[in-house]
């Protein structure tokens, strides 16, 4: 068993990344040792004298677990874990006005202070579900805790069964303590556990349904169209799902996913538990990658015929235009710095348009997925590259970008992540804001996204004249330093 699902779902806790699937914040060396290093079990850890801040995984857990729509989320939290609340919340609500769906879902925070950190704040959580069951008749409530109420031991599981019982809805625990992990892509794991443990139902009868994890469905209209081809309906998820949508997942003909990184606990989890079949291809990203998912989807549900005719009839209307565009990005040296899942898609998409990738960063590094396997993307990228690439693992470690981008000085850099792009731009460089999942997704996708790099590259006015009035906090001190000399090995 990959996952041990059944064993799993007893518990209200996911392991970590780094405890699940020996995950990496920390590597500096290249492609092909990194990869020949998974392969033979000798890859460590290495961490930093230094690191600057990075991200929480209750985000990204409450982050997925807000998109549903008509539940709450109770955060047993200080009130500055909530910070990013009102952010989340002002996206799903737009989002779910793209669809003409009304957002009723709610985030409370149980405000934490000192007293409660040293008596213990349950009952006041206890208060704050029955007020929001009340107020909202949500149909499902996750109460999450944080860091705070692991370290003083808050029994949130009790507490659910209890709320369950009394109010008669599902009342879930959601354990995203934000220290206990630095890979925040472990927050996905635990809002997927979270609704396959308690929201998930049994299968009754197959639906024409093809379950599609993302993140914020920009591309809802074309893949709607896209699969009707197949016969089928997508079922996007989390945001916009319904607690009955998703009590239904079960039933799907298969689950697919936009980044393996977000997609390997729910894909491995339906597919162990209730043989839901999950497509394990390289990403739908660049040609290679959409064609390599499409078709074997299109296996998956019996459908390859219809399959080919979409790709066949997609393919005449945009390669040509693609390859038109390809001649402008000849030769362009790009350095990228995402989440695992997209650093290995986009360095093949660079690759397909003709670009030299000089440098990959990921900000941090599973070597296997829940069933296992080295990533897809990988696996294809360490296979196909016409070069070995440097390649680093850095959970958001900007320093390190910026040492990166100042020695090898490439003509654009590309990250998924404002806060890194933003640095990048100061210090001069062409760089490009990957921020929707979709933005190079399809033949479409990969066309669009090859003229945003062509007029990147072209309009450089903006770059050069922030960074002429921007004084950076790096000395020559540091852009001399090598990225080998900031890791040590662990002992
Ligand atoms: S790391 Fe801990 S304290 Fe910081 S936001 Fe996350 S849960 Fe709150």
């Amino acid at each position: 068993m990959a996952i041990d699902i059944e064993g799993r779902l007893n518990e209200p806790t996911v392991g970590t990344r780094e405890n699940r699937l020996g995950s990496i914040t920390g590597y500096n060396g290249d492609l092909h040792d990194l990869v020949h290093q998974s392969r033979c079990g000798t890859l460590q850890n290495r961490e930093r004298c230094f690191s600057q801040s990075s991200m929480c995984l209750s985000m990204c857990a409450i982050g997925q677990l807000q998109g549903i729509r008509d539940i709450a989320v109770i955060y047993h939290a200080p009130s500055g874990c909530c910070a990013t609340a009102a952010g989340s919340n002002t996206l799903a609500r737009q989002i779910s006005g793209r669809i003409g769906a009304v957002y009723r879902s709610v985030l409370i925070g149980s405000d934490l202070d000192e007293r409660d950190t040293v008596f213990g704040a349950v009952e006041a959580v206890r208060s704050i579900a029955r007020k929001v069951y009340a107020d909202y008749r949500p149909k499902a409530i996750f109460i999450a805790s944080s860091c705070v109420t692991g370290v003083i031991g808050e029994d949130i599981d009790s507490l659910s069964s209890e709320l369950m019982a009394e109010l008669g809805v599902t009342v879930e625990p959601v354990h995203c303590e934000g220290f206990k992990s630095r890979i925040w892509a472990s927050g996905f794991d635990v809002s997927d556990h979270a609704v396959v443990r308690a929201i998930v139902k049994p299968p009754k009868e197959k639906r024409n349904v093809v379950n599609f994890k993302n993140f914020y469905e920009s591309e809802r209209p074309q893949i709607t169209a896209m699969f009707a081809e197949l016969g089928v309906k997508p079922q996007f998820l989390y945001m916009n799902s319904t607690v009955e949508e998703l009590e239904h997942l079960s039933e799907s003909l298969a689950t697919v996913c936009i980044c393996g990184t977000l997609g390997t606990y729910l894909g491995n989890a339906l597919e162990e538990k209730y043989g839901v079949p999950y497509v394990r291809t390289i990403n739908p990203m660049g040609i290679a990658g959409f064609e390599a998912w499409f078709r074997e989807l299109g296996r998956v549900i019996g459908k390859s015929a219809e399959a080919e005719a979409f790709l066949a009839r997609e393919r005449a209307k945009y390669l040509p235009q693609i390859e038109e565009v390809k001649k402008d990005l000849a030769g362009l040296r790009a350095v990228i710095a995402m989440g695992p899942g997209y650093t290995y898609e986009v360095a093949r998409v660079l690759q397909e348009l003709g670009m030299t990738v000089v440098w990959a960063a990921a900000w941090h590094y599973d070597y296997q997925y829940d069933n296992k396997e080295v990533p897809p993307a990988l696996n294809h990228l360490r296979s196909h590259s016409p070069d070995n690439i440097k390649f680093s693992v850095a959970d958001m470690q900007n320093f390190e970008v910026l040492n990166i981008l100042h020695r090898y000085q490439p003509d654009i850099y590309f990250s998924r992540h404002p806060g890194s792009t933003v640095w990048a731009i100061k210090q001069g460089f062409a760089a490009m804001y990957v921020a929707d999942e979709y933005l190079i997704f399809g033949y479409k996708g990969t066309l669009a996204f090859a003229k945003a790099v062509r007029d990147t590259v072209r309009n450089r006015s903006f770059e050069k004249n922030l960074a002429a009035r921007v004084k950076l906090p790096y000395t020559d001190w540091w852009y001399a330093q090598q990225n080998q000399a900031m890791l040590k090995e662990v002992v």
